[in-house]
Formats: C-alpha cells, sequence, structure tokens
C-alpha cells in the first residue's frame, strides 16, 4: 500500500481522538467529577498484562494465519463480579484446557488458549432503556458500569465499578497465572483438571480415554530417553474481552518504555463488537492506534467495502496476525454471505485470521421466555465455516465460543438432549446463553471431526 493511501485512510491518531468520532453505547454517568476521578486513580494504576505477552500472542496469531495453529477463544457472555472466585474460574480453565487437548491430539496443532476473561464486564445493549410494568430504567450494561437488578438505585451508572472492575480482572489473572505457573496444566496429572460435578458423562470418559492414550505416550516417551519430557507442565493462557467502555479502555491504553507505539495493557486481545464497528465509530478509533492484535466482529450486514475499510484501518501495514475477523452469521446462513467476504479478503490481499462465532447468529427465545441457543445449530455453523473456508481456498483459524465449565442449562440439546422445559433448573448467565461443560467438550470433539472433513 502507498503512503498516500496510508495517510489518507488513517490520518493523527492520540488516545482520545475517538471522542471526536461517533460515541456509540457508552453509560452516561450523573456525575462528571466522579467520572473524572475515577479515571485519574484507573490511570495511575499497574498494567494487567504485559507488553511482551502481546507480542508473543500477535506471533502466535499470525501462525494461526499460515494454518500452523488453531484458536479457542471462550469464556462468559458477560463475566460478573459476584462469580470471581476460586472454582468459577478453575472450571473455566478446565475445560478450555480439554477442549484444548482434544482439538491438540484431534487435529495434530497446537493451540493458543484466549477466554473471554478478566475484564468481560462491559455490554452493548439494543435499548438504552428497560421498561418493566411500566416503570423504565436504564438498561444493564455490565458489572462495569452498574448491576442487572431491576431497581432504580443499582441501575445508575457508577464509576467507581471501573476500578472494581479493573481490581476484579487482575485476581482473575492473579489465579490464573499462579494455577498455570504451578502445575495445574501438567498433562502427568490430569486429575487436577477434572470436572468434579460430572458423573456418566459420554463425552467426559471418551475424553478420560484420550488424555489415558496421551500419558501413555508421554510416560513410554520418558523411559526412550530416560529424563522427563519438558515443558509439558506448563500452558499459556491469554485475556480478550470487548473493548466496549471507552474511557477504561483508554486509561489502560499506555506506552512501554522501549517499546514503539501504544498498548492495550488491559487485556491482551481486545476486540470491536457488531454494534460497534462501523467505520466512523469511536471504537474502531481507538483500536487502530494500539499495537495489540485486534478482533472484530462481522456478520450478515457486511458491507463489502465496509470489510476493505475495516481491514485497511485497524491494520493498516498489513501485519499478519493483527487482525482476526470473527464471523457471526447464524446456521445456514454461511454459504449466502461468507465466501463474499473471503473472495473480498482474498482480492485485497489483506492479512487476516478468520474466526467462527457460532454463538451470536443463533439466539432465539423460548415460549417460556428464555434466550437460548441450539446445540446443533452451534456445531452446525461450525462445520459450515470450516467446508465455505476450504471450498474458497481460505482457512478457519479458530472458534469464538461463549461456555462456562459450570453445569448450567442455558442451550438446548446438547449430549443429555436439554430440553427447553430444563432451561429454568440452571440458568444463571446474566446476558447470552453459553454452553455448558459437556456441550463444550462435546463441541471440541466435533471440531477435531470437522477439521479433517
Ligand atoms: C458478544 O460477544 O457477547 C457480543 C455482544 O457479540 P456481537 O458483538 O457479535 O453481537
Ligand atoms: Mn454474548
Amino acid at each position: 500500500m502507498n503512503t498516500h493511501a496510508h495517510k489518507k485512510l488513517n490520518p493523527e491518531w492520540s488516545v482520545d481522538s475517538w471522542k471526536h468520532k461517533t460515541i456509540r453505547q457508552q453509560p452516561t454517568y450523573p456525575d462528571q467529577q466522579a467520572l473524572n476521578q475515577a479515571l485519574a486513580t484507573l490511570g495511575d494504576l499497574p498494567p494487567l498484562v504485559t507488553s511482551w505477552e502481546i507480542i508473543r500472542l500477535k506471533k502466535y496469531l499470525a501462525e494461526v494465519a499460515a494454518g500452523k495453529r488453531f484458536l479457542i477463544q471462550g469464556g462468559d457472555c458477560a463475566e460478573s463480579f459476584d462469580d470471581c472466585n476460586s472454582s468459577i474460574i478453575s472450571n473455566r480453565l478446565k475445560v478450555l484446557i480439554q477442549m484444548s487437548l482434544v482439538i491438540i491430539h484431534g487435529c495434530q496443532t497446537p493451540v493458543v488458549r484466549v477466554g473471554r476473561f478478566a475484564g468481560q464486564y462491559a455490554k452493548p445493549r439494543s435499548a438504552d432503556m428497560e421498561t418493566r410494568d411500566g416503570q423504565s430504567l436504564p438498561s444493564f450494561r455490565g458489572d462495569i458500569v452498574n448491576q442487572n437488578t431491576f431497581d432504580e438505585a443499582a441501575r445508575v451508572p457508577n464509576p467507581d465499578n471501573m476500578l472494581k472492575a479493573y481490581h476484579y480482572s487482575a485476581m482473575t489473572l492473579n489465579f490464573i497465572r499462579a494455577l498455570v505457573d504451578g502445575g495445574f496444566a501438567d498433562i502427568r496429572h490430569p486429575e487436577y483438571w477434572d470436572i468434579a460435578w460430572v458423573q456418566h458423562s459420554k463425552n467426559a470418559e471418551k475424553f478420560r480415554e484420550l488424555v489415558s492414550k496421551i500419558t501413555e505416550s508421554v510416560h513410554f516417551a520418558e523411559v526412550l530417553v530416560g529424563r522427563p519430557v519438558n515443558n509439558l507442565s506448563s500452558v499459556e493462557f491469554f485475556s480478550a474481552h470487548e473493548a466496549l467502555h471507552l474511557h477504561y479502555e483508554q486509561a489502560l491504553t499506555r506506552r512501554v518504555p522501549r517499546q514503539t507505539g501504544y498498548f492495550n495493557l488491559g487485556t491482551h486481545f481486545p476486540w470491536i463488537g457488531l454494534r460497534t464497528n462501523q467505520i466512523d465509530s469511536a471504537h474502531v478509533e481507538l483500536l487502530r492506534g494500539i499495537e495489540n492484535p485486534i478482533g472484530v466482529k462481522i456478520g450478515k450486514e457486511t458491507e463489502s467495502d465496509h470489510l476493505i475499510d475495516l481491514c485497511q484501518t485497524l491494520n493498516p501495514n498489513n501485519e499478519a496476525g493483527k487482525l482476526t475477523l470473527v464471523h457471526r452469521f447464524g446456521a445456514g446462513n454461511i454459504e449466502s454471505n461468507l465466501p463474499r467476504l473471503i473472495k473480498t479478503v482474498q482480492k485485497a490481499d489483506l492479512n487476516v485470521v478468520w474466526c467462527a462465532d457460532p454463538m451470536h447468529g443463533n439466539t432465539e427465545s423460548t415460549s417460556n421466555g428464555y434466550k437460548t441457543r441450539r446445540f446443533e445449530n452451534i456445531s452446525k455453523e461450525v462445520e459450515e465455516s470450516f467446508k465455505v473456508h476450504k471450498d474458497n481456498g481460505s482457512l478457519l483459524g479458530g472458534v469464538h465460543l461463549e461456555l462456562t465449565g459450570e453445569n448450567v442449562t442455558e442451550c438446548l440439546g446438547g449430549a443429555r438432549a436439554l430440553q427447553e422445559a430444563d432451561l429454568s433448573r440452571a440458568y444463571t448467565t446474566q446476558v447470552d446463553p453459553r454452553l455448558n461443560y459437556e456441550q463444550a467438550l462435546e463441541l471440541a470433539f466435533s471440531i477435531k471431526d470437522f477439521y479433517h472433513q
């Protein structure tokens, strides 16, 4: 790309140049002084992640683009402060570790694990206000903004929640780093990441068989070489969240000594949601200036020209691993939309990682008022994504999922064939329905099959 075009597309950027763009999906704080105070405090707190980690993740994502690695991204739709506890965090890690082992073994490819965690506290909403029984209150925008309870005081956006979000993110990351460094993911100790509540599960059984096959091979290799095989005791995790709350993201976007440019040090891998991916968007503006790898959600409504503008704006140097396109169409909508976008990217010679989000295009409501998703549609969208990429000479690099390690009943179907009547039993999500442990593991086994088709 010539410098002239580059300049034209990418005029000067600063950490607050987003304020001159179209700002969407932000809370209205009643007290400006309290907001400024919270932001000043936040701006002085230490980073949550380092530039070295961010650069390493970008390198891994370049390998994903080249077909040498598979990306598994997963976690809550909306994290909640109340769920920041030992068992929920470790169960979420366990399910991601188990899924990645199924894929590493089944696809014979390394993976990169990214959690929707340690900062996934801000949610875009379709309406600013929510009305119940004649009362209208500001919508719940995630724990970083206000509280979910339908109560006047609870729904007032409070800037101190940004500080809480920072602290909860730090606690979550601290626990994850300690577990991983301490050998939690050691292949010689699969009992560390066994999920206690699972009994008589077909997939859990299948998984245990796979693990014993792998541990046998490891022992064999160790006997053969006469010493322990190194590097089996730890795995890497990276954090990701939707970079939705612009004040918060700006406060964590900083320069780093001995590095050029700015880094978002609140997460490794921020992404832009579908509702804020317009080219005039303040979100696109803030994220185009940082060195982190970036994700952007695209869907049925994404025009080809818009996609080119997005890629050139967010990845002006066409760097490999920098930009991940996360497509979410819904099962049955892939064939009619994805080939067009793949061809657009190929024609313009743009470097991207393609990732499938099979969750957000498959949301529906039941007759008894639950927001849900059918396992078969989720699985179908992943299968179709693999196929369409292959048919068009492109590569599906990964999946982006909403899941939990808990025994929730939020998505229908799966091995236990959850029905509408089952949803009320354990429906605990704050926003979107998540795959439970068994459904997530089942999907990992299917991904392994789709990968080879
Ligand atoms: C999400 O990832 O939770 C989300 C809101 O997705 P999207 O932007 O694709 O609608
Ligand atoms: Mn969601």
